[in-house]
């Protein structure tokens, strides 16, 4: 286990004004956000930026990944009118980027691909110039559901690996290091317009050859934007932390990525898949 919280994991809590009119939007539209449901270290300065990532099917998962604070359970009805309250809340925040994620909903035939699309839709109804980047469970592998997400050209598509093959069995039981990288393929080879994007977390246990061996992995699949960042435990139930990462390792991850070729990687302690995502297609 890790030992002390290190000089270098402390910053500046960033509040702005903006931070509870955020909120209150957001709870006024219904809209849930991943920032508040995976309890994300960095929701005081995303908010307070009017920023936000939307998560939608729901804020309950049919999965139990032990790193994640997201409700697990059995979920409600895909709700026809959530597609509509995203966009809203987008075009209320002035979003110029629009990150979607969802919960997984292995519960429905498609995963909730046609959610997907239909929030994509209804955001470039009301912002038709936005940027839209979903990050997507891996619907099980279906590939006519991640086709479907594909097809409706999102600028980026994200998909986590979120952690080194070894080490699946306990951070994400229920998923599958090969039909992850499947699907960053799957995305790529459909309309290599789009660029693809995954993140790991770090300090559970990795070495770092092991996260330069996925790095590897994802360039064989072009995967083109990486994010890598410490994990945190949201609570005493979930894993624990092994190692804070230093800043020289993550310069170091950021080095090797350039020179296999990624078009950028983001890698420091509060990195998360959706943090700046603006920033990374520039
Ligand atoms: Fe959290 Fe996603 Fe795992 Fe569900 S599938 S528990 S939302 S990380
Ligand atoms: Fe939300 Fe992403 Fe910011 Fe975290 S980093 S608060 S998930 S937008």
């Amino acid at each position: 286990m890790a030992g002390q919280f290190p000089d270098w994991m402390r910053r500046k809590v960033i509040y702005t004004a903006d931070l509870p009119r955020t909120r209150e939007l957001l709870k006024d539209l219904s809209v849930h956000t991943v920032c508040q449901g995976a309890r994300c270290p960095n929701l005081s300065e995303c908010f307070s930026r009017r920023t936000a990532t939307f998560m939608i099917l729901g804020d309950t998962c049919t999965r139990g990944c032990r790193f994640c604070a997201v409700t697990k359970g059995t979920p409600a009805a895909v709700d026809e009118a959530e597609p509509a309250r995203v966009a809203e809340a987008a075009c209320r925040l002035g979003l110029k980027h629009v990150v979607i994620t969802s919960v997984t909903r292995d519960d429905l035939p498609d995963g909730g691909a046609n959610q997907f699309v239909r929030t994509m839709q209804a955001i470039r109804q009301r912002l038709p110039g936005a940027t839209v980047e979903v990050l997507t469970p891996d619907f099980g592998g279906n590939r006519a559901a991640i086709r479907q997400v594909a097809e409706a050209a999102p600028e980026v598509y994200n998909h986590n690996v979120e952690t080194v093959p070894r080490l699946y069995p306990t951070v994400r039981p229920q998923a599958h290091y090969q039909r992850s990288l499947q699907l960053l393929q799957l995305v790529k080879e459909q309309d290599p317009g789009i660029l693809t994007k995954s993140g790991l977390m770090v300090g559970l246990g990795e070495t770092r050859e092991e996260v330069l061996g996925v790095m590897e992995d994802l360039r064989k699949v072009a995967c083109d934007l990486l994010t890598i960042g410490q994990y945190l435990r949201p609570s005493h139930r979930h894993l624990a932390v092994q190692e804070y990462v230093t800043p020289e390792t993550y310069a170091y991850y950021r080095r090797m990525g350039q020179s296999m070729g990624f078009q950028q990687v983001a890698a420091g302690p509060y990195v998360r898949s959706s943090y700046q995502a603006d920033q990374l297609i520039k």
